[in-house]
């Protein structure tokens, strides 16, 4: 069983897809494209190299972007209005397993068919037989909660993964803001221990 990390950072101020521009469902107020990128989004001066904004948009300053910008599943698109931030986006996606990640999918959304609210407690558990690529990768699953007011827009978001070489590299760059956590399912329940 091969060990992958979850990717996960320091709060930026900000909501990025609370924006006019923003495609979202009329009923829950969810996005439509969760990769859609904020270009008006500015980024604080307070911000460390890798974090997320208040609605789990994940964004890297130049820093980081030079060490993961040719990686496979790296997308990345620059922030017009906070220069040398770039909005990070994944086109490597993995199974992930929502029986024994504990996925909890609430409140359909009658109008666009998607669940308002998504949670897990283990949100970087992956389908059998399942091992994170090189670069980086993330969940096809999505997480988070729509607000209670459809005019406020918000995304889910999948959770990112790297595998322990491409941990390495991360600690390695001195990323600030940015730490990791072992990509964990739930553990087997079983009416003996087994050694
Ligand atoms: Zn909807």
């Amino acid at each position: 069983m091969h060990s992958h990390f979850e990717l996960v950072g320091q709060e930026i101020k900000g909501f990025f897809y609370d924006s006019p521009t923003a495609d979202a469902c009329d009923g829950c107020g969810l996005v439509l494209n969760g990769e859609w990128t904020n270009l008006d989004f500015e980024v604080g001066p307070q911000a460390l190299d890798f974090g997320f904004s208040y609605d789990d948009a994940a964004l890297v300053s130049m820093k980081c972007a030079s060490l993961i910008g040719d990686w496979p599943g790296v997308q990345l698109v620059e922030l017009p209005r906070s220069p040398g931030w770039y909005h990070l986006a994944c086109s490597q996606i993995l199974s992930y397993d929502g029986r024994r990640g504990r996925l909890q999918q609430l409140r359909v959304c009658t109008t666009c068919r998607r669940f308002r609210e998504v949670f897990a407690p283990f949100t970087a558990c992956l389908s059998p037989g399942v091992a994170v690529p090189d670069g980086l990768a993330r969940t096809d699953a999505v997480f988070g909660s729509a607000y209670d007011h459809p005019e406020q827009k918000k995304a889910q978001s999948p959770s990112l993964l790297v595998n322990a070489e491409f941990a390495g590299k991360l600690i390695g760059g001195s990323i600030v803001g940015l730490s990791m956590r072992e990509g964990r399912c739930e553990p087997e329940r079983t009416t003996e221990s087994v050694q």
